[in-house]
């Protein structure tokens, strides 16, 4: 009988739109792009993890009716019954090469690959130490796995070495942290993470969803960009963001490790395989991204240009490089109307607030991507300056 039920969730719907915290889903009628339409206007787009413009493409289009010409269009079969094909072979082995890691196992999206991969390979004898600030996936993760847990203060090392030896008695230690935490863009301080895992015989997992494919040098990822490659254990990952900005996740890493999430990890094993275009398209783009290293310059240009813009403007902007950048507003409501009146002008950003972000931090959360114009990003500029007055 739908009768109890009913009335506990209508009421926890209206104490949700009371207090405005209900999430509006705006239509988009075009591709997600440069420019996009939104609720029927065409704005510039300037709130998606389309880091290199790859999303609405065409040349990924191209390659993604290629793929489902050849391979189809799904595998009704997870991958060790009758669900695996050359494409998923290819993708976990470029994957691999591209972040310079042993091996890669392909996922349904991050938010499986973060749920699968702990209760894969530890258990209630091992520690895993993660950053307070770490995305929902991984903390659902965490609570999917019988191993101790010891959350340490975001980015202090001096919490994360006294949990290390708090954890020196365990089987294993498993230390875990948001390559780059996507509210603020601060990039987690992987080389000191990785002196004290050396130091504790630790491992070293990042989830590098905001920055695979355009940080450091080559786009490989945070441990590019922090010098530790080769020293960090485990990448999670999407290509749900710059890869191309569909579906699909990843788990790359010591081949040990990967050998037994493909034994033993849940959200693989009892799932689908990645749907063939997902997993060709996605290939595509890692061949894309490292022949066309002038997206990723873009990219950085465009970002290093807002930022010093937005700052000149008076703007309060937290120190980062990231293509993330946070303009902080203080106050939820002025956030929510600056973000309307940037609308207004043509500019689509999204304002966050509690219980996304802390109370009193509410902010503009502004991306910038490769395909953005030197033009686009003055006038988002003008359109901040103006809205704010
Ligand atoms: C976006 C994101 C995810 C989720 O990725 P999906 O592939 O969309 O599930 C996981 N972790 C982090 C850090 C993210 O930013």
């Amino acid at each position: 009988m739908y009768i109890s039920a009913r009335k506990i969730l209508e009421e926890e719907l209206k104490a949700i739109f009371e207090a405005g915290l209900h999430k509006v889903e705006h239509l988009l009628s075009s591709r997600q792009g440069r420019m996009t339409v939104v609720d029927g206007k065409e704005v510039l787009n300037f709130c998606t993890n389309n880091y290199l413009g790859l999303a609405g493409s065409d040349a990924l289009v191209e390659a993604a009716k290629k793929t489902l010409d050849e391979y189809g269009f799904g595998l009704s079969s997870v991958r060790f019954i009758c669900g695996t094909q050359q494409v998923h072979k290819d993708l976990e082995k470029k994957t691999a090469e591209f972040l310079g890691m042993e091996d890669a196992i392909l996922y349904s999206s991050c938010m499986a690959a973060n749920i699968g991969f702990f209760a894969g390979f530890l258990a209630e004898q091992d520690v895993i130490l993660s950053d307070a600030l770490n995305h929902a996936s991984i903390i659902d993760g965490i609570r999917a796995c019988k191993a101790e847990r010891f959350i340490f203060e975001h980015m202090d090392m001096q919490d994360l070495e006294r949990g290390l030896q708090q954890a020196q008695q365990k089987r294993m230690r498993c230390v875990v942290t948001d390559g780059v935490f996507s509210m603020d863009g601060d990039v987690a301080p992987l080389q000191a993470i990785c002196d004290l895992a050396d130091k504790y015989d630790a491992l070293v997992v990042v989830d590098d969803s905001h920055a695979t494919g355009f940080m450091g040098n080559n786009g490989r990822g945070t441990h590019e960009y922090a010098g530790v490659e080769g020293r960090v254990d485990v990448i999670t990952s999407t290509y749900g963001k710059a890869l191309g900005g569909a579906n699909g996740g990843f788990v790359a890493g010591r081949k040990e490790i990967i050998d037994i999430l493909r034994e033993r990890s849940r959200t693989y094993l009892f799932s689908n395989s990645l749907a063939p275009v997902i997993a060709g398209t996605a290939s595509f783009a890692i061949t894309y991204i490292q022949e066309h290293p002038e997206l990723q310059q873009q990219l950085w240009e465009n970002t290093r240009n807002f930022r010093e813009q937005m700052e000149a403007a008076g703007f309060k902007i937290p120190a980062s490089a990231h293509p993330i950048v946070p303009v902080m507003i203080g106050d939820p409501h002025k956030a929510k109307s600056i973000a309307k009146a940037m609308f207004e002008r043509g500019i689509y950003v999204v304002a966050f607030s509690y219980p996304v972000v802390p109370q009193g931090t509410d902010r503009i959360r502004v991306q910038i991507s490769a395909s953005h114009t030197k033009e686009d990003i003055s006038k988002a500029v003008d359109a901040f300056v103006k809205a704010k007055q």
